[in-house]
């Protein structure tokens, strides 16, 4: 059974069900409480499950960023590319290994970076050398990969698909299906295992690629750097490069196992209710938008995004969020853009991003998560109607 939704309803919950709670605590009688069985079962079954080659586990999405910058070798002198429109750790993973961050400008309408985007901030790294670019496939929207593939080629960096958002979604590109993070057109594919993420493990990350090397060089990374050549004696290990402790553990990949096998459930609810959401939000036009949806797109759906008009409704996105917040309904703007972060506004200046400005000036995202019901999402509409009318 599902747990009912709270009564208040926040932007995202995780759906956390009695068998869950049972794997968790069979994990945690068993004898190895890190390194144990359902380190690989997690990542076989989560491969298989994007149609990845291979998958390796880690401790949350951003170490697996972080890993994906290592594992490629990505550092100083070289550059980053990054849409604005993201979380933190999306820039931040460049930052950890020394390279520097080129923002790209968003599709106001989509949220995502495109290949007019990505080859402007080519044009603006100067002639640098480009490590990775890292397009995010925001609210599950995956964005538009064989074109940025050919624009990652032409300039000899890699191409590292954010797709924390992205879990269980769907792209056709010239009449070919295909899954975010399978590893088709991205060297490496990151995903975020937080409790607002469409599966959680509490914390918790994966990277998918279709290269057994890297993926053999991200177990090393992930710990301590440690290798045991085969034949040396029992004790033994070498530490060839410097890594970290980014493992996660047995008990929460027991977790990961259990929600993986939810997740086509959990998808189609978030689709359902996500359908009612365009539906009843129709007659807020034109003030309110739906996040555009891009042709070859056929998402899991993260995020029930929507642009608000504020300004032609004579209110302040601060008015209505209080608004919505009086009845009970959480609601979150994804995302500030990061290139105007203080961090990266000292060390870069701030870009003439107009796209991710426009962005960050309409959106908001409302409550969307498999607990809820159909009433629910009638409550957030109704809400919304009465929080922008005059
Ligand atoms: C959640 C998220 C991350 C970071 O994941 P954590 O598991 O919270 O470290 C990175 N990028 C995007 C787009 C995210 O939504």
């Amino acid at each position: 059974m599902s747990p009912k939704a709270p009564s208040f309803l926040p932007y995202g919950h995780q759906t956390i069900e009695d068998d869950d709670v049972a794997a968790v605590a069979a994990a945690l009688r068993d004898d190895l409480l890190t390194t144990g069985p359902r380190v690989e079962a997690f990542e076989t079954a989560f491969a298989e499950c994007v149609g990845a080659q291979h998958a390796v586990v880690c401790a949350n999405g951003t170490a697996a960023l972080h890993l994906a910058m290592l594992a490629l070798g990505v550092g100083e002198g070289e550059v980053c590319i990054v849409p604005s429109i993201t979380f933190l750790a999306t820039a931040n993973c460049a930052r950890y290994v020394g390279a520097e961050v080129v923002f790209a400008d968003v599709d106001p309408m989509t949220g995502l970076m495109t290949p007019q985007t990505l080859q402007d901030a080519v044009d603006r790294c100067g002639g640098r050398p480009i490590g990775a670019i890292l397009p995010v496939h925001l609210r599950g929207d995956v964005a538009e990969l064989p074109a940025l593939r050919k624009i990652a080629d032409a300039v000899g960096a890699a191409l590292v698909e954010d797709a924390c958002h992205a879990l269980g979604s769907r792209m056709t590109f010239d009449n070919a299906p295909a899954s975010a993070g399978d590893g088709r057109w991205g060297d490496l594919a990151v995903f975020s295992f937080h409790p607002v993420k469409t599966l959680t493990t509490c914390e918790g990350g994966m990277i998918t690629t279709a290269d057994p090397r890297l993926a053999e060089r991200l177990k090393t990374l992930r710990s301590h750097g440690m290798i045991r050549p085969p034949g040396a004696d029992p004790w033994w290990y070498e530490m060839p490069e410097i890594g970290f402790n980014y493992r996660l553990p047995d008990v929460l990949c027991a977790l990961g196992l259990s929600q993986l096998a939810k997740l086509p459930r959990f998808i189609e609810r978030r689709r359902t209710l996500a359908k009612r959401y365009e539906t009843l939000l129709t007659r807020l036009r034109p003030t309110v938008w739906i996040a555009e949806r891009p042709p070859w797109s056929d998402p899991a759906l993260h995020l029930m995004a929507v642009l608000i008009d504020f300004e032609a409704a004579g209110k302040t996105r601060v008015e209505v969020m209080a608004a919505l917040k009086d009845r009970g309904i959480g609601s979150q703007v994804h995302y500030i853009p990061v290139h105007r972060q203080p961090h990266y506004a000292a060390r870069y200046g701030v870009a003439d991003l107009p796209g991710a400005d426009a962005w960050y000036a309409r959106c908001l995202s409302l409550p969307l998560y498999p607990a809820m019901d159909e009433a629910d999402v009638d409550r957030v509409v109704e809400a919304l109607g009465d929080a922008l009318a005059p």
